[in-house]
């Protein structure tokens, strides 16, 4: 090993952390990424918006992917990443226009990769987190289609730090559940225990709930949550757009409604979301980057 030895007579004894990192450079080498070979899908989790929330692995895969298929969730500050002159496909739902139904999608996924062409499916947050990335993963598995998983940082943990919402405190829950809140016909879910889930977990973080809010609220108290327990609701969690109203169970629907926050959000109920107030470090940023965009814009 070579050590760095610092000239201590010329009085240039190295500081901090960046004069270090500059007398001992990084091997600036990314070889320990995956190589992404013809003829595979890889699934992909975007992370929840913020473009540096995507992993290493995810960034360099839109650099060498033949074609990129994506869902409504991927913020355009991450479609500028794909090279301009590499396809990609939207296969989201969005609103007034018909959805591709799911073997659509796998099948346009087979497709492209037995043609010999790098496949990548860029999904919104983690691709296993109410992300039916298992459920394309195993259909391409059936079609003897070789597949990877790149995980994301999913919205309901990441996405909401960035909302000051920390889902773990050691003083406040041992216990975290995740719940999408409704079935496929969009209903509230009928095959959840919601009572299980109001009396054993102290924080409930719950992914597509946001026009099911006012149902979710009077559920949980009729099973047993304090009506005035704390409840945070966070929208476009990680971008520019990101919105919060912090409020409790009996006033959450209401409140969210007179704020007119938007989807996609989440919603996290739990005391830990008191902590708020002392874990804030984003959501003032998220103020400042906004007004130097329109002092940039001169508006
Ligand atoms: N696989 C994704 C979740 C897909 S389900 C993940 O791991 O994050 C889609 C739901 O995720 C949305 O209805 C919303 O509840 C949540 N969501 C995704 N991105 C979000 C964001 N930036 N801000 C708030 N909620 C988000």
């Amino acid at each position: 090993m070579t050590r760095v030895r610092h000239n201590i007579s010329s009085g240039s004894l190295p500081r901090s952390g960046i004069e270090l990192a500059a007398a001992n450079p990084p091997a600036r080498s990314f070889a320990f990424l995956p190589r992404f070979e013809p003829g595979w899908v890889w699934l992909t989790g975007a992370g929840p918006g913020d473009p540096g929330l995507l992993t290493l692995q995810a960034y360099h895969a839109l650099q060498d992917a033949d074609v990129v298929y994506f869902d409504a969730l991927i913020s355009d500050d991450i479609l500028r990443l794909i090279p301009n002159d590499t396809p990609r496909v939207f296969v989201g739902k969005r609103a007034g226009h018909p959805s591709l139904k799911q073997p659509e999608i796998t099948s346009k996924l087979v497709q492209s990769a037995r043609s010999g062409c790098r496949v990548l499916r860029l999904k919104g947050g983690d691709p296993f987190v109410f992300g039916r990335g298992a459920e394309e993963a195993i259909a391409l598995g059936a079609a003897g289609v070789p597949f990877r998983i790149l995980p994301g940082v999913t919205a309901g943990i990441g996405g909401l730090a960035y909302a000051g919402l920390a889902v773990t405190h050691r003083d406040y829950n041992q216990a975290l559940t995740l719940i999408t809140a409704h079935d496929a016909l969009g209903g509230l879910s009928s095959a959840l225990d919601w009572e299980a889930i109001a009396r054993g977990s102290p924080v409930l973080v719950i992914y597509m709930g946001f026009r099911l809010l006012d149902e979710i609220s009077k559920r949980l108290i009729a099973e047993g949550r304090a009506a005035d327990e704390a409840v945070a609701v966070v929208s476009n969690a990680s971008t520019g757009k990101q919105r919060t109203v912090v409020t409790t169970l009996e006033n959450a629907a209401e409140e969210v409604k007179q704020a007119g926050l938007e989807p996609p959000a989440m919603i996290v109920v739990g005391e830990i979301v008191r902590l708020k107030a002392s874990l804030d470090w984003a959501e003032s940023a998220f103020t400042s980057i906004a007004e130097t965009q329109q002092a940039a814009a001169g508006i």
